[in-house]
């Protein structure tokens, strides 16, 4: 067999400072992403060269290439030189690739697994240059399984076309399903609401008693006096739903649905709706500059923090859930709390605990989590992954291997015979000298997969070694956490720790 070929890791730094900039708009920016890339790509290959002079490497890494996605973001993958890249590797140019960050390939860790299937296929590796995410080390390829196991839980919840959609039928006016509401039916054929009389009196008489009363608490006591109820309606499995006594969540909440203008809200913009409105817009407004008064919402803040025990938490004292909320104090610094919805509903009295910091909390669950994940349970759970995970892959690989070492010999034969045909003087000598360049490199690139496919197996060897590689992994919780991009952290927190 001819000499095993040079590893080629290649660096891989994309931008960047700020998604939302585009470097068009912006020049300044560019510049300073520009600068940005250039340290990336920097930091990339002084990785490069470290392993390269590591006398302890099997394999000496080589620089090859850089791919750059100057003003594009890591949020999406429709971007030229990871196109590039991701070709390169098909074609078998690439052994390694080594990228600044993880979210430098892609932000979506859902989408970081497309691209690492890729990968796994043509017996690439990853490299973080300033994580400790090295796939051609066993501890760094169990690690970041571990990480892309998360993957799923983004690609299974998330739904991004699901949520397009419904963006593109709201602004359209149609309804989009969701809880029915009092005062309309729902028309299941035309996705529609339709005018139910009886409960459009209802829903206008709630907005007359709110303006007379002035306050939730004392409209809720006429309201409720009255004997109002709210919707209630039965679902597809036939469980009967709603007609519950009105509180101040649910009230408020009649008070400021602009479904009753005719209209279909989606994030902040109203569109007009297919439906007919039940409440005249002079009546809604001005119920809605009085509740403005004393109402302030809640829970509008989560870009400045991330809440990732977002629908977690519980209150002690009352087991109500608690929801995410914010303040500014008094030297403008700004609080994150969640808050118990008892106390959101039933008034600050009604609940001892009422507020907890979030940071304290989440800090607290954290430490936890990092507990239970390290705990000789864990370990062993993923140890019998990655035996399983290494008796299901081995015989793949050595079919593979197999397959490949077939090949060789085809095209070697090929090769003499082209050989032969020159050495006997027959036609074109030209045009068979081209074939056999082309017979060679084909030879170099059966063997170059040979040399991973082997690399890999023993790899998975080495990972179903143990626990003691697991328990090194799994120390560096901490780490793995980190290079979870921010946007996925509360979803991956929900899929470790169940409501
Ligand atoms: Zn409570």
């Amino acid at each position: 067999m001819a000499p095993r070929p040079e590893p080629k890791p290649i660096a891989y730094p994309t931008l960047s400072v700020d998604a939302r900039s585009t470097p068009e708009s912006r020049p300044e920016q560019a510049a300073l992403e520009y600068n940005s890339l250039q340290a990336q790509e920097e930091i990339c290959k002084n990785y490069v060269a470290i392993r390269a002079a590591d006398p302890q490497m099997e394999r000496k890494w080589t620089f090859a290439q850089a791919y750059s996605d100057a003003g594009f973001s890591g949020g999406t993958l429709e971007r030229p030189a990871l196109k590039r890249l991701l070709a390169d590797i098909e074609a078998g140019k690439i052994d390694v690739i080594v990228a600044y960050k993880i979210d430098r390939i892609s932000r979506s860790i859902s989408q970081f697994y497309e691209v690492w299937k890729h990968l796994e296929t043509h017996h690439v590796d990853f490299a973080s240059a300033t994580q400790e995410l090295n796939t051609a080390t066993s501890q760094g390829k169990l690690m970041l399984n571990l990480l892309l196991s998360f993957a799923q839980y983004e690609r299974e919840l998330i739904g991004e076309r699901t949520r397009d959609k419904i963006a593109a039928a709201r602004k359209n006016g149609r309804w989009c399903g969701g809880k029915p509401i009092l005062g309309y039916d729902i028309d299941k054929e035309k996705n529609r609401l339709v005018v139910n009389e009886a409960e459009a009196r209802i829903v206008r008489d709630l907005f007359q008693i709110y303006l007379e009363e002035g306050s939730l608490l004392r409209a809720l006591k006429v309201v409720n006096e009255k004997g109002y109820r709210t919707k209630q309606w039965v679902t597809s499995t036939g469980r009967k739903n709603g007609g519950h006594t009105f509180d101040k969540v649910t009230l408020n909440r009649v008070l400021l649905n602009p479904a009753y203008l005719g209209k279909v809200r989606h994030l902040d913009q109203l569109y007009p709706g297919q439906h007919d409105a039940i409440v005249a817009p002079e009546l809604f407004e001005s119920v809605r500059k009085v509740l403005g008064d004393h109402h302030k919402p809640h829970a509008t803040t989560g870009l400045d923090h991330d809440y990732l025990l977002r629908g977690l938490v519980r209150c002690g004292a009352c087991g109500r859930a608690m929801t995410p909320s914010s303040a500014m104090g008094r030297n403008q610094k700004k609080y994150f709390y969640y808050l118990c919805t008892r106390a959101i509903r039933e008034g600050a009295s009604s609940c001892p605990v009422r507020r907890v910091s979030a940071p304290a909390v989440e800090k607290l669950a954290f430490d936890r989590l990092r507990q239970l994940v390290s705990s000789e349970t864990m370990v062993a759970a993923i140890v019998k992954v990655a035996a399983r995970e290494a008796a299901e892959r081995s015989p793949q690989l050595c079919e593979e291997r197999d397959r490949l070492e077939g090949e060789l010999r085809k095209r070697r034969e090929e090769a003499k015979r082209l050989v032969d045909a020159i050495a006997s003087g027959a036609s074109s000598a030209g045009m068979l000298s081209e074939r056999l360049r082309e017979a060679e490199a084909a030879i170099k690139a059966v063997e170059a997969r040979i040399a991973r496919v082997s690399a890999e197996a023993a790899r998975l060897q080495a990972k179903s070694e143990g626990p003691d590689r697991v328990r090194g992994a799994l120390g560096r919780f901490t780490e793995l956490w980190q290079s979870v991009p921010r946007k996925s952290r509360a979803g991956l927190m929900r899929l470790l720790v169940p409501p």
